[in-house]
């Protein structure tokens, strides 16, 4: 359907140099609050220094215009020296007396993982005996992976702490991990799931933690309400199974059915007609829920929405980059749109990342250039010379829309630079609806330079 472009061959490039200009991805601690910010009354406690849990609360600041409470144990110099005990025993009980949390979910840092503090001894020795509320530890060094790894990490955690098996029937639910999303979309997925009429656990839920309404009255409780009930955790080891919206979130998933024999389902993020369809289907075989006609209407409505706009779209050059479950994601939903993904590249490795993409242009005949672990200025690079008429990103792709003169539609984490993004969903048939609807109206309200289209 789409346009072939036979300028470039498909390949992974490696960049040729030994320096990282612009790279869209942050820290594994960012992560990692993330998905304890999705549990009903948990905090976040970084274990590092100060901005160790600034830079993290500035970009969930700007993103979801929420402010977040991310606690630090403030780790200075004498810490290099002698050890973080001090600083985390103090923390541990500043949070408890201060906030009452149910939950602690601790995330180390570059520093703390470089010391080698053994944070579940030093947090098992701040508790009383008597405590009921627990502490969670999970070891997200920043020198490894991305904000990815950290959000995994801090899940797998989650589960492996608190998960276990009843003595009962199975719950009758379905696991929903999120990975990195926004609010909008995990509403758009508990509204399929409502509709499918399946009962269901999302591992974690930041819907209302990092979108909170403000109620009659005016008052904000100083932890969200909302969020997954750490009953819920514990629950999810008898559920009829797992689905994994993001596979870079997966390792809960994995843990769950290594453990208790919970059925894992790490498929392509639910985007566009094919991933939304397998998504369904996923839904419909683990819980043996039918497939009701409202769904089946709103997936016509997105086949009609393509057909509405195809003569707009049709073979338009796009360059998408982002998270890599989200990026495979658009690609094949532009090819479905009968677009030209001319470049398709993420900051974070993943297995399946090339061959997803791959995959698409085997069945499409398109030509996505694939970059993976790399960052903006490559980007840029290739971009310049594949073409593109619409870049797809987060905020960090201004620069590179500017001066290519092409517009950005925004997407992923973080969008910083426009407001409500966080509000909706490009997921499931209604979201990608939306999605489809953003990129026309982005081409059709730019003025292109005519020099620079279909290079
Ligand atoms: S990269 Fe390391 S030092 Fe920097 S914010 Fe992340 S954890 Fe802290």
């Amino acid at each position: 359907m789409a346009l072939i472009n036979k300028s470039l061959p498909v390949k992974t490039v490696r960049k040729p140099r030994s320096v990282t200009i612009n790279p869209p991805k942050m820290c594994q601690p960012m992560g990692a609050i993330l998905a304890y910010m999705g549990v009903h009354r948990c905090v976040p406690l970084v274990h590092g220094s100060q901005g160790c849990s600034t830079y993290p609360r500035y970009n969930i600041a700007r993103h979801f215009r929420e402010s977040a409470e991310v606690a630090v144990s403030s780790l200075a110099e004498d810490a290099a020296v002698y050890g973080g005990a001090k600083n985390l025993t103090e923390a541990i009980k500043n949070v408890k007396s201060r906030l009452n949390p149910a939950l602690i979910g601790i995330c180390t840092t570059c520093m703390s993982e470089t010391i080698g503090d053994d944070v579940r001894l030093i947090s098992k020795k701040a508790m009383a005996p008597d405590d009921t509320m627990r502490i969670i530890p999970a070891s997200t060094p920043s020198y490894v992976g991305t904000h990815l790894t950290g959000y995994d990490n801090a899940m797998r955690a989650l589960v492996e702490t608190l998960a276990a098996k009843g003595k009962g029937e199975p719950n009758n639910k379905i696991n929903i991990i999120t990975g990195i999303i926004n609010p909008g979309d995990i509403r758009e997925i508990k509204n399929m799931l409502r509709i499918m009429n399946v009962n269901n656990i999302f591992l974690s839920d930041i819907s209302e933690t990092l979108d909170t309404p403000i109620m009659p009255g005016g008052h904000k409780p100083l932890l969200p309400d909302g969020g997954t009930e750490p009953s819920d955790i514990i629950d999810s080891a008898n559920s009829l199974g797992t689905i994994a919206i993001c596979r870079t979130a997966g390792s809960a998933a994995t843990y769950l059915q290594n453990k208790f024999k919970v059925p894992a389902v790490l498929a392509e993020a639910p985007i566009g007609v094919a991933n939304t369809d397998r998504f369904v289907q996923n839904i419909s075989m683990l819980s043996g829920a039918f497939i009701p006609d409202e769904i089946k209407k709103d997936r016509g409505r997105l086949i009609d929405s393509m057909v509405d706009v195809h003569h707009y779209m049709y073979g338009r050059k796009v360059a998408i980059f982002g998270d890599p479950d989200l990026v495979s994601a658009i690609v094949r939903f532009c090819a479905e749109a009968g677009m030209n993904p001319t470049v398709a590249m993420t900051a974070t490795k993943h297995k399946d990342f090339a061959p997803d993409i791959k995959a698409v242009n085997s069945e499409y005949k398109t030509d996505t250039q694939i970059l993976e672990g790399t960052d903006l200025y490559e980007f840029h690079e290739v971009v310049k010379a594949q073409g593109a008429e619409l870049i797809l990103g987060n905020s960090k792709g201004k620069d590179v829309a500017d001066d290519e003169g092409v517009p950005l539609v925004r997407f992923g984490f973080p969008v910083y630079d426009r407001v409500g993004v966080y509000r909706y969903s490009i997921m499931g048939y209604n979201g990608s609806i939306y999605l489809l609807d953003q990129m026309t109206n982005a081409i059709l309200g730019h003025k292109y330079d005519p020099n620079k289209l279909h290079q």
